[in-house]
C-alpha cells in the first residue's frame, strides 16, 4: 500500500466527473490522487506521516488549462509598460511621457495593451504623438491585439523605415495623406522594427519564464498550450529549448504543450515528433498556422465587408495551408489554425472537411482546433461538430473587444464571440486568455463569458447576452474539455483518483456568488502533482 503524503479536508470539491461531482476531501500518494470522498473516509487513509490540511469550505476545482497563451512573449512582456489601464488617450500619452522620462537615453521603451475602442477620443497613436513625449528614447508599442504597433521616429530610424520603404509581403507601414510613415506598422510590418530589439539571452529568457510560471500558479493555472507567433519560428524554437531546459532541470511547475511554427513542420516530422507526445510535464502540442489577422487592424478575412469598408484578407495562401495541414495530419500532428473573420473560419473548414475525408490510415491522436472562430456563420457550426474540430476561444478577449465588434460590424456582431451558439452545436470548446493579448487570469474569463460584460459591470444586462454560457460550461472549458482535447484525458482536468494531483483552491465560492462577482476571485492555493506550488499570505 502507498503511504498517503497528504490528505485535503473539508472543502467544497467540484471534480468535474459527471459520475459523482460533489467530494469533500482528497488524499495525495505520489502526486497522484489516492482518493476522492467524504472527509471522515478519506482520512481514514492517513498514516503516521500524513500532512491534513484543512481547506475550511472553501472551492476546490481542477487546475486550470490555458489553451493558447504566446508564453515567451507573455513572460517577457511582463517586463513592458502595461497600456491596457489606460482609459482614454490622454492617459495613454501620460503612461507613456512617465515611463520615457524613467528611462536611460537611447534606451528601447517597450509597451503592449493599447486599445484605442476603450477610449473616448477613439483616435490611434501616432509617431508625432510618441516624438512628443518620448523624443529620447526608440518606443515601440503594441496595440492590445499585437496585429499592430506604434513606433517613434527614432525607432522607425532604427527600423529603416522612411517614406521609400515598401510595405513587406503580409504587412503595412501605415502613411499619412503625404505618404510619410505615420507611426502605425501592422502585421508584418511590426517585424520591421521588431526585429531590431536588442536580443534576449537564453538565461534571461529561462529566468523570464520561471517569473511567468510563477504568475501563472498565482491565478490558478496548472497547465497551458504554448502558441507559436505567426512568421517566427526561430522564436518558438528557442521557446522549445527552454521549456527542456526547465524540464530537465525539474523546475517545471505545469504541464505544458509546446505549440511548433507552421513553418517548422518538415522539421518536426523528420524528428519523429506527434502532437501529444512527451513526458509528463512537456508534451508535443499542436502545428499553428495563420487564415488571417484580427479585427482591429480589419485584417480579419470577412465574407461582407466591415461597416468601414474592405474584407481583410488573408495571411497565407489556401492551397499552401491545405497542403500543410494535410502533411501535418498524415504525421500525427494535430494542427492549430487561427482563423478570426467568417470568411477565414468558412475556409478552414473547408479545408480541415477536405482532410480529414480523404484520410487512409494514420491521424493524430488528438483533434484539430480552429484558433478563435471569433466569428462563425451558423451553417457552419454542424460541420464543425461533424469533423470533431475544437472552437479554441478567449471570452477574456470579448471583453476587450464589445465596441470595436459594434462599431465595424453592427448587427452582424451577433456571429461574434458566440460561446452558446458554439456550444449548443455540441461543439468542443476550450477557453484560454491568448495573453499577452488579454489578461491572463483564467477568472476574468469565466466572469467574460458568464455574464457577457466588463469587469466593471458594463454593458449592463450583458453584451449579446443569448450567447451566455453557464458556470459550470465555463468552468468545464478551462478544465477537464481542454485536458480531453490534448489527449491527457486520463491524467488530467478531472479529480478523481488515479489522476494527477493538480487542483486549485479559490478565496470565494464561484457557485455560491452573484456572477457579478466572479471576476474579483482569488486563487488561495495552487497543487501541481500534490505539490502546494503557491500557497496566497
Ligand atoms: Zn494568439
Amino acid at each position: 500500500v502507498a503511504t498517503v503524503d497528504r490528505i485535503f479536508i473539508n472543502g467544497d470539491v467540484r471534480t468535474g466527473d459527471p459520475a459523482h461531482p460533489l467530494a469533500q476531501a482528497m488524499a495525495i500518494s505520489n502526486g497522484r490522487i489516492a482518493a476522492v470522498g467524504k472527509s471522515d473516509d478519506v482520512l481514514n487513509l492517513a498514516g503516521p506521516d500524513t500532512k491534513i490540511i484543512h481547506l475550511e469550505n472553501r472551492l476546490v476545482l481542477p487546475g486550470f488549462i490555458d489553451s493558447h497563451i504566446h508564453f515567451g512573449p507573455w513572460s517577457l512582456g511582463l517586463s513592458r509598460l502595461e497600456l491596457s489601464g489606460a482609459g482614454s488617450f490622454d492617459e495613454f500619452l501620460k503612461l507613456v511621457a512617465m515611463a520615457a522620462s524613467e528611462k536611460p537615453e537611447g534606451a528601447w521603451l517597450l509597451g503592449q495593451g493599447w486599445n484605442e475602442t476603450e477610449w473616448p477620443e477613439n483616435r490611434q497613436p501616432t509617431v508625432l504623438d510618441l516624438d512628443r513625449i518620448a523624443p529620447r528614447n526608440p518606443v515601440l508599442l503594441w496595440r492590445c491585439d499585437l496585429h499592430m504597433a506604434v513606433a517613434n521616429s527614432l525607432a522607425l530610424n532604427i527600423a529603416g523605415i522612411t517614406e521609400n520603404t515598401p510595405d513587406p509581403p503580409e504587412g503595412m507601414i501605415v502613411r499619412d495623406s503625404n505618404g510619410r510613415p505615420n507611426g502605425l506598422v501592422r502585421e508584418g510590418a511590426v517585424d520591421l522594427v521588431a526585429d531590431k530589439l536588442p536580443p534576449v539571452g537564453d538565461d534571461a529568457l529561462e529566468a523570464a519564464f520561471k517569473h511567468g510560471q510563477k504568475i501563472m500558479h498565482q491565478v490558478g493555472v496548472t497547465g497551458l498550450c504554448d502558441v507559436p507567433l505567426m512568421n517566427d519560428p526561430e522564436s518558438a524554437a528557442r521557446h522549445e529549448r527552454t521549456w527542456i531546459r526547465l524540464a530537465e532541470q525539474g523546475d517545471l511547475g505545469l504541464r505544458v504543450w509546446s505549440g511548433i511554427a507552421g513553418e517548422s513542420l518538415d522539421k518536426a516530422i523528420a524528428s519523429g515528433l506527434r502532437t501529444g507526445t512527451g513526458g509528463d510535464f512537456l508534451r508535443t502540442g499542436p502545428v499553428k498556422y495563420f487564415a488571417d489577422g484580427g479585427m482591429g487592424a480589419r485584417t480579419a478575412w470577412m465574407l461582407e465587408p466591415y461597416l468601414d469598408g474592405g474584407t481583410g484578407m488573408p495571411l497565407i495562401d489556401m492551397a499552401v495551408l491545405e497542403d500543410g495541414v494535410r502533411r501535418a495530419d498524415r504525421a500525427g500532428f494535430a494542427v492549430m489554425i487561427h482563423a478570426i473573420g467568417d470568411r477565414a473560419v468558412r475556409e478552414v473548414v473547408g479545408i480541415l472537411d477536405r482532410v480529414i475525408q480523404s484520410r487512409s490510415g494514420t491521424e493524430p491522436s488528438v483533434p484539430h482546433r480552429i484558433e478563435h472562430v471569433q466569428m462563425i456563420r451558423p451553417e457552419d457550426l454542424d460541420i464543425l461538430k461533424r469533423l470533431n474540430v475544437v472552437a479554441s476561444m478567449q471570452p477574456p478577449n470579448m471583453i476587450i473587444d464589445m465596441n470595436l465588434i459594434d462599431e465595424c460590424l453592427g448587427d452582424k456582431g451577433k456571429w461574434v464571440y458566440a460561446f452558446g451558439d458554439v456550444m449548443r452545436a455540441g461543439v468542443d470548446v476550450v477557453f484560454s486568455s491568448d495573453a499577452p493579448v488579454c489578461d491572463h487570469r483564467p477568472v476574468t474569463g469565466i466572469f467574460g463569458a458568464v455574464t457577457r460584460q466588463r469587469p466593471n459591470l458594463t454593458p449592463e444586462g450583458g453584451w449579446r447576452p443569448s450567447q451566455r454560457i453557464s458556470l459550470d460550461q465555463a468552468v468545464q472549458a478551462y478544465t477537464t474539455t481542454p485536458a480531453r482535447i490534448h489527449g491527457a484525458v486520463n491524467e488530467l482536468g478531472i479529480l478523481t483518483a488515479g489522476k494527477k494531483a493538480d487542483f486549485i483552491v479559490l478565496d470565494q465560492n464561484i457557485y455560491h456568488i452573484p456572477a457579478l462577482q466572479i471576476a474579483t476571485t482569488q486563487v488561495d492555493m495552487t497543487v501541481v502533482s500534490g505539490d502546494i506550488v503557491f500557497q496566497r499570505g
